[in-house]
């Protein structure tokens, strides 16, 4: 019998009509527990309660709603051992990985109790005699928190912090495939002296809880993360009731190498970029752009760095990548492989399914050369260990091919020229700009987000938070 976790409505712990299994995808006889499914009549209790919560929430005492996120902080960062040890079982990053995004989301906590003290206004004098301007910033309301698979931890911390510091009640349903780490985050809330109703957990299917979720009347503002065909069906929806919304999608993301790069660096970001957490992070590098010049030694380099990365289970001491996080993404993953071959690529190295002495979902990290941005293995989101390689001529055309793609979250380059560094931060038509580092791997005090495809609406994390979390509110006040 699987040890069952309840959602978290109007400060109860509430069954749920169904349960479905948390199922760890480096072994899928490892059952991580049974995670209740809400459904849309316990979604509208939630958002009831929020709704109820509120009026005093958003007034309330500040110091009172600091200390709560201070203590959410600094509990996740005591248990970052475990917290960081059930993420990497329910998402198959490996430990070190998981322990990392639980720190991560320990110190968003303690950012953001401190943001509780530094809401700041303006008084600025009027145009007209014996009146003076107040612009202020108000919460939104009740938030619909949305999250994806990819980062259980740390994205739903960078939503439900701000929308707590900044006054918001929250309703938040994380993705129905790792409900173990946003169970754990949401009875750390419940114990943090948060007021009942103020935050609210609803675990289940998109299309159950999701679509009612975004399309409530009482809610005020939705914050997804997740991918591009669900984002633009909720920015639809959430424009049709005039809602205010957030939106951060896949990615592209090209990594540039020029000849001038330094080599061992360039081949250790590009692994780190496009393999690291079996590449399912929207900022992986999956493109890597190289110029003619060190086109061969990259390759050769890159294939024998490959040869040496450990593949395995997460858990396990010395592994470099744990297995891609469910049946449908391996599949999804290796017909990407077999569409980049098929149009004409290389596979150098990699691109099959491994067994690892467990029943998980193992892959072997792909390389594929001779690859054009016509192709789609260049052009869709594959969301796994699967890299492409697009040979050009130099600085010019790697800028072109970087910008060549409908995405927009992270982009870098690999060189020694300072003139090339400037000139790529300048005309990247990314969101966020990486010189001589991975595309992905950021850090949480400072805006995150991305451009064309990749992201809508205002910006994530750090102060630029409350841009998306407040309303300006202008006041005229006479003598
Ligand atoms: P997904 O779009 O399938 O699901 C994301 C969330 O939306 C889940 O909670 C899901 O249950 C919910 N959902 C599904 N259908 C819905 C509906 N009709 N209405 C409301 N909610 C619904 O994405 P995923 O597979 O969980 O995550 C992978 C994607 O997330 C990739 O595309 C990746 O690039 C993206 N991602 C982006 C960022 C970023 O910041 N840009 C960060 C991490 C992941």
């Amino acid at each position: 019998m699987n040890k069952k976790y309840d959602n978290f409505i109007s400060g109860q712990w509430v069954a749920g009509a169904k349960y479905a299994p948390n199922i760890s995808p480096s072994n899928i006889n490892d059952v991580i527990g049974d995670y209740a499914q809400a459904d849309a009549v316990q979604l509208d209790l939630a958002v009831q309660a929020a709704q109820a919560s509120f009026p005093a929430w958003s007034t309330g005492n500040i110091q009172a709603r600091a200390d709560a996120l201070d203590k959410i902080g600094t509990e996740i960062l005591s248990r970052r051992d475990e917290l960081g040890t059930l993420l990497a079982r329910e998402e198959g990053k490996t430990r070190p990985e998981g322990i990392g995004e639980a720190t991560r989301a320990g110190n968003i906590f303690k950012f953001f109790a401190g943001e509780c003290l530094r809401l700041t206004g303006e008084i600025v004098p009027s145009v007209r005699s014996g009146i003076s301007v107040e612009i202020t910033r108000e919460p939104m309301g009740v938030v619909g928190l949305i999250t994806p698979w990819n980062f259980p931890i740390a994205i739903p911390a960078w939503k439900i912090a701000p929308a707590l510091a900044y006054g918001n009640c929250v309703v938040f349903k994380p993705a129905d495939l790792v409900p173990g780490c946003a169970w754990a985050l949401a009875e750390i809330i419940s114990r943090s002296g948060i007021p009942a109703g103020v935050f609210n957990l609803v675990m289940g299917r998109g299309s159950v809880i999701g679509d009612p979720l975004v399309n409530h009347p009482a809610i005020n503002a939705i914050s997804f993360t997740g991918s591009q065909s669900v984002g633009e069906r909720i920015a639809q929806q959430c424009a049709l009731q005039l809602k205010k919304v957030q939106l951060e999608m896949g990615g592209k993301n090209p990594q540039v190498i020029l000849d001038d790069a330094n080599l061992p660096r360039a081949v250790e970001l590009s692994v780190q970029s496009a393999f690291f957490s079996s590449g399912q992070r929207c900022t992986a590098s999956s493109r890597l752009i190289v110029s003619d010049g060190i086109y061969a030694r990259f390759l050769d380099a890159m294939k024998q760095r490959m040869a040496t990365l450990r593949i395995g289970d997460p858990l396990a001491a010395g592994i470099d990548i744990g297995p891609v996080a469910s049946q449908a993404q391996l599949e999804q993953d290796l017909s990407y492989v077999q569409i980049g071959e098929a149009e004409g690529g290389v596979l150098v190295a990699g691109g099959q399914r491994l067994q690892c002495g467990t029943e998980g979902f193992y892959m072997a990290p792909a390389l594929l050369t001779d690859t054009t941005m016509a192709m789609r293995i260049n052009r869709e989101e594959v969301f796994g260990p699967v890299a492409s390689v697009i040979r050009v001529k130099g600085y010019e055309e790697a800028l072109a091919e970087a910008n060549n793609t409908p995405y927009g979250l992270s982009a870098g380059i690999a060189t020694t020229s300072l003139k090339y560094a400037a000139h790529f931060k300048r005309h990247s038509q990314a969101g966020m700009v990486m010189v001589n580092l991975p595309t992905a791997g950021v850090d949480y005090h400072v805006p995150f987000g991305g451009r064309k495809g990749s992201s809508y609406g205002s910006r994530e994390q750090g102060r630029y938070a409350n841009e998306f979390f407040t309303i300006v509110k202008t006041a005229y006040v006479g003598d």
